[in-house]
């Protein structure tokens, strides 16, 4: 068994929809980023990378390959669980911003990821009380786990 941590963050872009492990979450403001920037699922991707020792989601999909523009990153996800030698058993997410409210939206993220991953799926949310750029409301972060059977 190995374990891989990952983290992302892209700040909010007027105009764009807001995907957060491949779920629409209803917004004013969505995400910046070369592809869909599902924050979530990048750092999910950077997680299981991680684990299985594979380098990270920026060497695997360069932001300067046009393919990847407006990518769906559910379907990056996907890319990355091929290449991986055993199964994934668990991860664990934490997403980090003030506003929206991402309570309500966990269920749907967490089982379109289990969908996605077979493993055992856990996203919490939590604010940054107000402190710094998320606190700002500039952005979204998120950390995540991963642990990945290689044996
Ligand atoms: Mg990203």
């Amino acid at each position: 068994m190995s374990v891989g941590i990952g983290y992302d963050s892209h700040r909010f872009a007027e105009g764009r929809p807001l995907i957060l492990g491949g779920v629409e979450v209803p917004h004013e403001k969505g995400l910046a980023g070369h592809s869909d920037a599902d924050v979530l699922t990048h750092a999910v991707i950077d997680a299981i990378l991680g684990a299985a020792g594979l380098g990270d989601i920026g060497e695997v999909f360069p932001d300067t390959d046009p393919a990847w523009e407006g990518a769906d990153s559910i379907g990056l996800l996907h890319t990355v669980i091929g290449m991986l030698r055993g199964p994934i058993v668990n991860v664990d997410a934490t997403l980090i911003c003030e506003q929206p409210k991402l309570g309500p939206h966990r269920p749907a993220m967490v089982a379109r990821l289990t969908a996605v991953t077979d493993a055992r799926i856990s996203v919490k949310a939590t604010t940054n009380e107000g402190m710094g750029w998320i606190g700002r409301g500039e952005g979204i972060a998120c950390m995540a786990v991963a642990a990945v059977d290689l044996d």
